[in-house]
């Protein structure tokens, strides 16, 4: 892959156009954002952590069906992905109920819930991505009812993969966020799935390996992610 040019620049990654106009590189940084940016800091390696994770899961769901847009890694910090139209439509998939959920519904963090649920969230910083439902995406034409099928449908099925690898990990898959684009007339799983995205307990302690670490001043928070990175390498 020839030269790179500077696209964008987001809270986690910065975006990289190819020659090729079908690719893009993502390049993972080390700055940890939460409360829509409100608290920033600089985690040292983070982005090499959550590289190498994102590239794990991604593959995984490849090897089971699920259309990504991954490519390959190209260094410790960067991976080749195909070039999407992101659909500006958040998808928060629960198993057990935590942060927002717990809050919003005053139900105890740590409640297993009955049916997976998933939330349609607005991709919107300035306006705290405020939940939508589908008459929403279809009134502002954010995505066709077709194309919701299959997104919800592959966000379903993402979750079975996930929760089921990560259980042979010991670790609990809670919850986590995924964003959809189209690239050439298909849907594809794009964004990251990482610690910054997912929210991860150790099955057996319950201790907290993700983004929560940092949202709530816990300390450990890229030793968290480091782990969360060995036990996916280890092999069974
Ligand atoms: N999440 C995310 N980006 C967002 C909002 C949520 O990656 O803009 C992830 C979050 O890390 C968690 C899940 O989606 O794994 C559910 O988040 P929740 O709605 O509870 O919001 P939070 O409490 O994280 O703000």
């Amino acid at each position: 892959m020839g030269k790179k040019e500077f696209l964008y620049e987001g809270k986690a990654k910065k975006i990289y156009g190819t020659p090729d106009p079908d690719y893009l590189i993502v390049e993972y940084k080390d700055t940890a954002t939460a409360f829509d940016g409100l608290k920033k800091e600089n985690l040292d390696n983070k982005g090499v952590l959550n590289n190498k994770i994102a590239a794990i899961f991604f593959e995984l769901l490849e090897k089971n069906g699920i259309s990504t847009h991954f490519v390959k890694n190209l260094s410790d910090r960067e991976m080749l992905v195909k070039n999407l139209e992101i659909i500006p439509v958040e998808v928060i998939v629960r198993n057990i109920v935590a942060g927002s959920l717990s809050k919003r519904l005053g139900v105890e963090e740590g409640t297993i819930l009955n049916k997976t649920v998933l939330e349609l969230n607005l991709k919107n910083d300035e306006l705290h991505d405020p939940m939508l439902n589908h008459y929403h995406v279809y009134a502002l034409d954010l995505a066709s009812p077709q194309e919701m099928a299959e997104i919800e449908k592959m966000a379903l099925r993402s979750n079975e993969i996930l929760k089921n690898f990560l259980l042979t990990k010991n670790i609990v898959l809670v919850d986590f966020k995924l964003e959809f684009g189209r690239h050439k007339g298909e849907i594809l799983l794009g964004d990251e799935i990482s610690p910054d995205t997912c929210r991860f307990w150790d099955a057996v302690s319950g201790k907290k390996m993700d983004k929560d670490r940092f949202r709530r001043d816990l300390g450990g928070v890229t030793e968290a992610y480091q782990e969360v990175l060995k036990r996916l390498q280890k092999a069974d």
